[in-house]
């Protein structure tokens, strides 16, 4: 499955409809959530989905504000109702850390529905989306969909509608990457330095938006508390933060590509982040880089074409000569590795990508979906801290 995501131009009649479906299903869900916690705390039993769907048609009954949405959307609802708490049950089994009970939504947080199966049509042509129930949208078609369109979502941004198709792709013929191994140094001055010498720069774009993001920043605090001019302030930090997000994940992807094609088998260091943001020096430009989400975007396309990446232990990669094998101390500011036992000169962040290289290492598998929704996942909340949160349900 792929995710092909589009903005969508909705006439004002239809973001009203919009806004009052995310609402009803917002009840819903916070209603659905109700139900389930107190079924499970006053007589200790567990209401399912199936029990949950069969009340549908009463509550439409009593509703015809909820019956005038599309049926299987409402279904998708209790769907993700019923997600969140077998997550909930998984974590409390695995006990590994404490597992927190699923949460009422905010109305505000609630952000997007899905037609799960049908009610949707998409005429690629005029570009124009239909919904069931809801009428016709102009979509912003970027690029053509290839495959069969399996689920729709629409769902709301700090800069307006979108659209998320989720498709599945006719298989592909997979052309393998050449069997060759390439080592990779995440850097603090550069992005990446490869083992082959070569190095790939940090982009500039993310100094810059870092910049725009601080002034936003800056503004919402200065603005009084639930004040209008905060309101919009808020809004616009989002979109700022919407954007360097998506700059930073379109590089990303645009470099995974470069590399997947020449490389079958490429190596990361196991670099400890938690750590390494704590140094106070290295911690913007680590957390900048997104190392982690670079990684696991390599790591997908490394499998499309046929590799894959790996993890390798990061102890002594740089203070180790990469011709010799012989250890001298590296301090950070040392830019360049001199070996004083077969003196080699070498960059020091090109010496540790071939260590890299050489190390054996453990293959670092791709969640799909982690892949596909890592936008979705990391979508920055447009809600100001002084704002409850947690919207009641009717009783
Ligand atoms: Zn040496």
């Amino acid at each position: 499955m792929k995710a092909y995501k589009y903005k969508l131009k909705p006439s004002a009649k239809i973001v009203a409809i919009f806004e009052i479906w995310l609402r009803l299903l917002c009840e819903l869900y916070n209603a659905a959530i109700q139900e389930r916690r107190d079924a499970h705390r006053r007589c200790g039993v567990s209401i399912g989905k199936k029990e949950q769907s069969a009340q549908l048609p009463d509550i439409k009954k009593d509703r015809p504000d909820v019956a005038r949405i599309y049926s299987q959307v409402l279904q998708e609802t209790l769907n993700r109702v019923s997600l969140a708490f077998q997550h909930f049950f998984r974590r409390v089994k695995e006990k590994k850390e404490k597992a927190g009970f699923p949460r009422f939504r905010s109305h505000r947080r609630y952000d997007s529905f899905t037609y799960p199966q049908s009610g949707f049509k998409l005429d690629q042509k005029r570009k124009k989306l239909h919904l069931s129930k809801i009428g016709s949208v102009k979509v912003h078609l970027s690029r053509p969909i290839e495959g069969v369109i399996k689920t729709c979502t629409i769902k709301r941004e700090a800069d307006g509608w979108y659209v998320v198709f989720a498709v599945e792709e006719a298989a592909h013929k997979i052309t393998v990457a050449p069997d060759q191994t390439l080592g990779i140094d995440v850097g603090i001055k550069v992005f990446a330095s490869l083992s082959t010498g070569e190095q790939i720069d940090n982009p500039q774009f993310l100094r810059h938006g870092e910049v725009e993001l601080k002034k936003a920043q800056r503004r919402v605090s200065r603005r009084v508390k639930r004040s209008n001019r905060r309101k919009k302030a808020v809004k616009l930090l989002a979109k700022k933060h919407q954007q360097v997000r998506r700059q930073r994940r379109d590089f990303h992807f645009k470099e995974a590509k470069k590399l997947v094609v020449r490389f079958r088998v490429i190596k990361f260091e196991d670099i400890q982040i938690k750590n390494m943001v704590r140094n106070h020096h290295l911690a913007k430009s680590i957390s900048d880089a997104g190392w982690r989400q670079f990684i696991s975007i390599v790591a997908h396309k490394a499998e499309e074409a046929g590799g894959r990446v790996e993890e390798v232990k990061a102890a002594g990669t740089s203070t180790k000569c990469s011709r010799c094998g012989q250890h001298r101390k590296m301090p950070l500011h040392i830019r360049t590795y001199r070996c004083g036992a077969c003196g080699l000169i070498i960059d020091r962040d090109h010496n540790a990508a071939i260590n890299i290289k050489e190390r054996k290492g453990r293959t670092v598998l791709s969640s799909r979906r982690s892949v596909a929704t890592v936008e979705e996942a990391r979508t920055y909340r447009a809600t100001d801290p002084e704002s409850p949160t947690i919207k009641r349900p009717r009783a």
